[in-house]
């Protein structure tokens, strides 16, 4: 059974209880259509409640990497031949700078489309912002 956290919008989205656009169930995770629709993208969930990316250990590298693959899949399933990859970002808030205090794998897609102010917030390399692979590779060296 999965952790979940009282209060918490995402544990409910997971749930059944909270409305959201779930796009893939898995045993450990779930993928659901972003919030804010304009930004054209998913976000995964753990199902079990984590609070955030600085939490995490080398443990959880393969549930991250399961993550990644399934919003891939997603993505790939909704834009067929036409997806473009080398427009895909990947990433994770940073704390303190989180907008829920759940994890969750942002997939933002396409890149050429953002705004000012969407590239700013997830596009430069930032203390509130973190690639997928940046933190694969940060876990790898941790011990
Ligand atoms: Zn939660
Ligand atoms: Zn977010």
């Amino acid at each position: 059974m999965s952790r979940t956290k009282r209060g918490c919008l995402f544990c409910g989205i997971i749930a059944g209880v909270e409305p959201g656009r779930i796009r893939a169930s898995r045993e450990r995770f779930t993928i659901i259509d972003d919030l804010y629709p304009e930004y054209n993208h998913t976000l995964a969930l753990p199902n079990e409640h984590i609070e955030n990316a600085s939490t995490l250990t080398k443990e959880d590298i393969p549930l991250l990497l399961q993550m990644a693959e399934s919003s891939l899949d997603v993505l790939r399933a909704q834009y067929g031949t036409a997806l473009d990859e080398s427009q895909v970002v990947m990433g994770y808030h940073w704390p303190p700078f989180n907008s829920q205090s759940h994890l969750h794998l942002h997939l933002l897609y396409p890149t050429s489309e953002f705004s000012f102010l969407h590239k700013l917030r997830f596009l430069p390399r930032s203390p509130w912002f973190i690639r997928h692979s940046d933190l694969i590779s940060r876990l790898e060296k941790s011990s």
